[in-house]
């Protein structure tokens, strides 16, 4: 059975780190939107979700279909009247961003992480308005080095130990992405973005489907697995074009059985119809035999008596 909504997450399952969406997936993606809601939830903020994946595509798809989730679902946009509009947004005040920096001052030096490393790309400490986020080697940095940066994971989950002795337990603090750590209020993930478009858009969760390539223990993805939603697990990009160019097929197939197949039904029970009225007009005009030794006898048939009451 076709989920009625699909939620996915954008880096390394819509498009390639930080990258935009190709041609093909921004096609494939528009054609399954038109037919059903579609969610994207990432730890990117809102702008970083307009330039990777809003501008790239198609200008007629169905914008009023699309839920958008950026910095881990503190936010919710969605489109009405020609525009982005915030649905809910739980924000870091400015007392708990100063509060999570001065972690990250004293936990990177804790770990040896402090130092820049050789070559850095962008920011490394980037606020996202509802988190914020340390990326390794800075924000922009390449796929190829960001893959190989910290492959066994081990200085982003000391790194993440090292922040979670120094805030305190209203925080959530996750790895993310090949080289992040992301930080927002406890409480807010992307598991409580499923809640929330589940509210929004009044499907239950069990009819829905999340598409995203960290869905093992550990991953990113996750955490969604808390709220029963149905997973489809993808190792890139590539997976996930085939899911939806199979998701759109079966829409396409179902609109091209009924569309190929009703007109016939049509014809079929117009000709019975009429076949049936034909054949009725032929049996009025042509009484048979029997009919005209009943309506005969029925003439000269005595009349029958009447019975009055209490004769029974
Ligand atoms: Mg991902």
């Amino acid at each position: 059975m076709v989920p009625k909504l699909l939620a996915f997450d954008l880096d390394d399952t819509l498009a390639e780190s930080k990258q935009p969406l190709t041609d093909e997936m921004a096609h494939a993606f528009s054609s399954v939107l038109d037919h059903i809601p579609l969610a994207v939830m990432t730890g990117g903020a809102f702008p970083q979700l307009k330039k990777q994946f809003l501008s790239n595509l198609p200008g007629q798809s169905k914008l009023d279909h699309l839920y958008l989730f950026p910095t881990s679902a503190a936010q919710c946009y969605t489109y009405k009247d020609g525009d982005w509009r915030l649905q809910y947004d739980h924000s870091l005040t400015a007392d708990e961003k100063a509060a999570i920096l001065a972690a990250f001052d004293e936990s990177l030096k804790e770990v040896g992480l402090a130092e820049l490393p050789h070559e850095v790309w962008g920011d490394r400490i980037e606020d996202r308005v509802g988190q914020i986020t340390f990326s390794g080697l800075g924000q922009f940095a390449p796929v190829p080095a960001k893959r190989a940066w910290d492959p066994d994971k081990k200085k982003r989950d000391a790194l993440r130990e090292a922040l979670s002795k120094r805030l305190p337990k209203d925080f959530s603090i996750k790895t993310g992405g090949s080289t992040s750590v992301d930080i927002t209020r406890e409480g807010i993930s992307k598991a409580y973005g499923i809640t929330q478009l589940s509210e929004l858009t009044g499907i239950p969760v069990r009819d829905m489907l999340y598409v995203g390539d960290a869905l093992q223990d550990g991953g990113n993805d996750a955490v969604v697995k808390e709220t029963g939603v149905p997973t489809f697990a993808v190792k890139n990009p590539d997976d996930t074009v085939v899911l939806l160019k199979k998701t759109w097929a079966e829409f396409h197939i179902d609109d091209h059985v009924s569309k190929k197949f009703l007109p016939l039904v049509v014809t079929a029970l117009a000709v019975a119809i009429l076949g049936a009225g034909t054949i009725g007009i032929i049996i009025s005009a042509e009484p048979s035999p029997e009919t005209i030794v009943k309506e005969t006898s029925q003439q000269h048939a005595a009349p029958a008596p009447i019975l009055k009451k209490g004769y029974r």
